[in-house]
C-alpha cells in the first residue's frame, strides 16, 4: 500500500494565522490497541475569521477541539504535532502543546478560551452564576470584590441576561441562558480565540439562531477569532469564513465557506451538501450519503471514504490521499483538498461533473 505524505501544501485563509494547528495527531489508547482519532491534521485559523468545522458524528472534531486547548481527558494522547498561538495584538505566543503548566493556566482565557458542548454539564450545580463568572476572572486578575461583581453583571448583559441573574443557580435557567452564560465565561478576558465545540446543538432552532446571531454581534463587537464545531453544514454556511470538512480523523476539504457550497471538491463535501435542502431556488430531490462512517479501530486502507464515495476509482482503495492543492492548482489557490481526483499523477485528470468548475450562483 503506498501512503503518500501528510504535509499540507498551502493554508486556505488569506488572514494572519492566530492558531496554526500542524500534524496534530491523536489516539485513544495505547501501542496495538491504539485508536487513530486524529491523523496529521492541519488548519490554520486567520485573525478575525470564522472557521467552521464540520462532518459527522465521530469524525474527530470535538477531539481536534480539546487536544488544541490540551484538554484532552485519558486515555486520549496527544502523539504529535504543534498548536502554535500568535497574537495578533503584540506577536506574544507559543506552541500551545509545549507550554508549562504555569504558562498554559496564564494564556488560557486569556488568548483562547473554549465554549463546551452541553452547558448544563459544564456549569457547577451548586453554585451560582454570578461566583462562576468571578472565580474564572479571579483566577487571571486581580481587582477588588465590587468591581469582579461589576464586571460579571457587564459580561451577563453583554449576552441579554439580567444582571439580576448574578445570584441564580444553573437550574434556575433556561438552556438557552446558560449557554449564554458559558459564552460570557468565554469572553470575561477579551481572548483572541474562542474555540466553540457544537454551542447550540442541545437547543431549538429559535434559540439556536438567537445565539448564533449573537454569536456574531460579539466577534463584530469584540474582534475575536472562533474555530465553530458542528456537524450541522447549513449553518456554517451562514456562519462561517471558511470551512473545514473533517471524515475519519483527517481534513479532507478547506475553502472559503461560498466555494464549498457553490462548488465542492470533494466528493464527501458534495455528499453533505445533498443531504440538507437547498439554502436558496428551487427545492431538489435529498441525497445523502450512502453507508456509515468507518470504524475507527478498522478503517478502510486507502482513502478512508472509498467504501462510500460514488466516484472512487482503482487507486482509491490503495493509496491515502494527502491534502493538498485541488486540480485547478494556482486558479484556487486558496482550497485545499485530499482526494486522488485531484491529484495528475493518479487520477483521470478531470473531475466528474459534479465536482466540476461551474459559475457560482
Ligand atoms: Fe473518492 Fe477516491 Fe477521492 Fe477518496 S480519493 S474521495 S474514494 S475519489
Amino acid at each position: 500500500m503506498t501512503i503518500t505524505e501528510p504535509t499540507i501544501t498551502r493554508t486556505a485563509t488569506t488572514k494572519k494565522p492566530v492558531l496554526e494547528i500542524r500534524d496534530l495527531s491523536v489516539d485513544y489508547g495505547y501501542d496495538d490497541d491504539a485508536v487513530h482519532a486524529l491523523k496529521n491534521v492541519n488548519l490554520t485559523l486567520g485573525a478575525g475569521e470564522i472557521l467552521g468545522l464540520a462532518g459527522e458524528s465521530g469524525c474527530g472534531k470535538s477531539t481536534l477541539a480539546y487536544a488544541a486547548t490540551r484538554l484532552l481527558p485519558p486515555p486520549g494522547v496527544i502523539t504529535g504535532g504543534e498548536v502554535l498561538f500568535t497574537s495578533s495584538r503584540d506577536g506574544h505566543g507559543g506552541d500551545l502543546l509545549r507550554m508549562s503548566d504555569r504558562e498554559l493556566r496564564a494564556q488560557r482565557w486569556r488568548d483562547t478560551a473554549i465554549v463546551f458542548q452541553g452547558s448544563m454539564n459544564s456549569l457547577n450545580p451548586v453554585y451560582k452564576i454570578g461566583k462562576q463568572l468571578m472565580d474564572g476572572i479571579r483566577a487571571h486578575e486581580k481587582m477588588p470584590a465590587h468591581a469582579m461583581r461589576a464586571r460579571a453583571a457587564d459580561l451577563l448583559s453583554m449576552v441579554g441576561i439580567s444582571k439580576d441573574r448574578l445570584d441564580s443557580y444553573p437550574h434556575q435557567l433556561s438552556g438557552g441562558m446558560r449557554q449564554r452564560v458559558m459564552i460570557a465565561m468565554a469572553l470575561a478576558l477579551e481572548p483572541e480565540v474562542v474555540i466553540m465545540d457544537e454551542p447550540t446543538t442541545a437547543l431549538d432552532v429559535v434559540m439556536q439562531r438567537q445565539i448564533v446571531e449573537q454569536i456574531m454581534d460579539l466577534k463584530r463587537d469584540l474582534g475575536f477569532s472562533v474555530i465553530f464545531i458542528t456537524h450541522d453544514v447549513s449553518l456554517l454556511l451562514e456562519l462561517a469564513d471558511r470551512i473545514a470538512i473533517m471524515y475519519a480523523g483527517n481534513i479532507v476539504e478547506d475553502a472559503a465557506s461560498s466555494e464549498v457550497y457553490h462548488q465542492p471538491r470533494h466528493p464527501y463535501t458534495a455528499g453533505l451538501l445533498h443531504s440538507f435542502p437547498p439554502l436558496h431556488g428551487p427545492r431538489r430531490e435529498l441525497g445523502g450519503i450512502p453507508g456509515s462512517p468507518p470504524d475507527l479501530m478498522a478503517l478502510p486502507s486507502g482513502c478512508n471514504f472509498h467504501p462510500r464515495c460514488p466516484f472512487a476509482f482503482d487507486a482509491c482503495p490503495k493509496i491515502d490521499p494527502a491534502l493538498g492543492p485541488t486540480l485547478y492548482g494556482d486558479a484556487e489557490p486558496h482550497r485545499s483538498v485530499a482526494c486522488l481526483l485531484h491529484d495528475p499523477a493518479v487520477g483521470p485528470g478531470r473531475l466528474p461533473d459534479e465536482l466540476a468548475a461551474r459559475p457560482a450562483g
